[in-house]
């Protein structure tokens, strides 16, 4: 079995939710962050497996705005006053809430294609996660990371990557 990837898990909710279209378009970010690679990983072997992390994550590692192993980005507050500026508090509330939902630990080892059946089975009442953020939001989260689990589980996503 290939090495574990560390990940946080709203990272991996994120990449869930990325693959709704059924078609992706992989490719490098200006922050030089390693989400690309990860979803490539991830769909190219579902036994990956996965070590939950609360901090930074294999995602975080190449990021240009990861200093020394802490995220320095900021958020966009306006629409979610609510919501601490920085991005790694705000991480940090939503990774522990869904370490909540879905019985998870920090540093808990499991495989990309279970953690998926985890999240199809604990896929709603996203506002409970998403508390700051406004209700379309999350609404449309909510049908996308669905539609995503979907693809990702029935094997129906296609997919081109660029370095
Ligand atoms: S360091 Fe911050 S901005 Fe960069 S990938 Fe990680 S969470 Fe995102």
């Amino acid at each position: 079995m290939s090495h574990y990837l560390l990940v946080k898990p709203h990272h991996f909710v994120d990449i869930m939710a990325s693959f709704a279209p059924g078609f992706i378009e992989l490719k490098s970010h200006p922050y030089q962050h390693s989400l690309h690679r990860v979803s490539l990983q991830i769909l190219e072997d579902r036994n990956q497996m996965l070590r939950i992390e609360l901090g930074a994550d294999a995602i975080c590692k190449t990021c240009i705005l990861n200093k020394d192993g802490l995220c320095t980005d900021l958020i966009d507050t306006s629409f979610r006053p609510q919501a601490p500026s920085s991005k790694r508090a705000y991480n940090l509330l939503l990774d522990e809430r869904w370490c909540g939902r879905l019985e998870m630990q920090c540093n808990e080892l499991l495989t990309a294609y279970d953690l998926c059946k985890r999240l199809l089975k604990n896929a709603d009442n996203l506002e409970e996660i998403y508390r700051e953020v406004p209700a379309d939001y999350v609404n449309r989260k909510e049908q996308t990371l669905r539609s995503g689990l979907q693809h990702y589980l029935n094997k129906t996503i296609r997919w081109t990557y660029e370095l």
